[in-house]
């Protein structure tokens, strides 16, 4: 059960009116509200609840995840970036960039790239998770530093992945959108830490994670107090070896059924082979998805990282047209 309480109101009081019914209550403060939720039996009349003092309403979730479940909050989550960039306003996000930050000529001429085709959102890693340790890992705060910059400059802003929870408050300034990566889905202490920060965060699917797992991964984020979520399908490890992950499009619709937040999709990580990147991002639009994220750059083959999965800045501007193309028909669906 979820409460939320008017801004002032004493928690106390209503606690303990629930403990007397049988629940266990946790105390819950996001940027936007107040609430209580109520882990118990489901025999209770929530108006009774619903009429304590400081108690402005109360719904019954079934759900495991809670707060971010679409069972009590019919309305969609949206991320508002500021500058006029916003995810999951029934629009479509397109978020573009580099496996890894390289260098300032780089960035410079993927943002020339973005802001040509109309993109405002760019992605790019400066702390890499890498499955071997003598691989490139990333240019650090230095790096991130002058991604900022430059991103502010061009009126761009930027998605990067924060790997531990000593980098939370050092990043904080120069990112506007965290993310976590698929490695660190269940780290419960950056998801913990990530809830007392002010910034959006993009929660990517575990490897071998499921959907619930994910959805929880986000209720541990929203209970510790940031509400401004976003999921991200990423592929997961299966069986097949044709690809490197299998793009689950499954949980496209079933993830917009169970929450209220937006649902992001990554086609490169997703099927990890550059020809077919589009096609899946295409195909991610049609399942419903509020945004595609996708790795480009000028010279895929020179990328640090991904190269394999990365679109070239011809192969991206085609992609974005057409996901321009295929979301406008998909409004057309009934
Ligand atoms: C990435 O976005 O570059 C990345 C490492 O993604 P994931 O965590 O999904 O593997
Ligand atoms: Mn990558």
């Amino acid at each position: 059960m979820i409460l939320q309480l008017e801004k002032e109101a004493p928690v106390a009081p209503v606690a303990k009116a629930l403990a007397a019914l049988g629940y266990k209550t946790t105390e819950v403060s996001t940027q936007y509200a107040h609430y209580l939720v109520g882990i118990g039996k489901a025999d209770v009349d929530i108006r009774r609840i619903g009429q304590l003092p400081g108690v402005r309403d109360v719904h019954r979730v079934s759900d495991d995840y809670k707060l971010v479940s679409r069972k009590w909050r019919t309305r969609p989550t949206v991320i508002d970036l500021g500058d006029g960039v916003r995810i999951g306003e029934g629009g479509l996000a397109i978020c573009a960039g580099p496996c890894s930050i390289e260098s300032e000529a780089q960035m410079e001429k993927v943002m020339a790239h973005l802001l040509a085709n109309n993109v405002r959102l760019m992605r790019g890693g400066v702390f890499k998770p890498r499955s071997s340790p003598y691989s490139f890992r990333g240019l650090g705060l230095e790096g991130l530093r002058d991604f900022h910059r430059l991103a502010q400059a061009n009126g761009i802003k930027i998605v990067t992945e924060v790997m531990q929870v000593s980098q939370v408050e050092e990043m904080h300034d120069f990112v506007d959108v965290f993310q976590v990566g698929a490695r660190n889905t269940q780290n419960f202490n950056l998801l913990d830490a990530l809830g007392s920060v002010d910034k959006p965060v993009l929660i990517k699917r575990g490897i071998s994670g499921t959907i619930e797992e994910l959805l929880s991964s986000a209720e541990y984020v929203f209970s510790a107090g940031n509400e401004r979520l976003m999921l991200c399908e990423r592929g997961i490890r299966t069986f097949e070896t044709a690809s490197r992950n299998t793009l689950d499009l499954n949980a496209v619709p079933i993830l917009k059924e169970k929450t209220h937040l937006p649902v992001i999709v990554d086609p490169s990580h997703g099927i990890g082979l550059r020809e077919h990147v589009p096609a899946m991002a295409l195909a991610a639009v049609l399942a419903g998805a509020d945004g595609i994220v996708y790795e480009a750059h000028e010279t895929p083959e020179t990328a640090a990282s991904d190269g394999q999965q990365t679109l070239d800045f011809e192969e991206s501007a085609r992609l974005i047209r057409n996901l321009r193309r295929v979301f406008a028909l998909r409004e057309t669906l009934e």
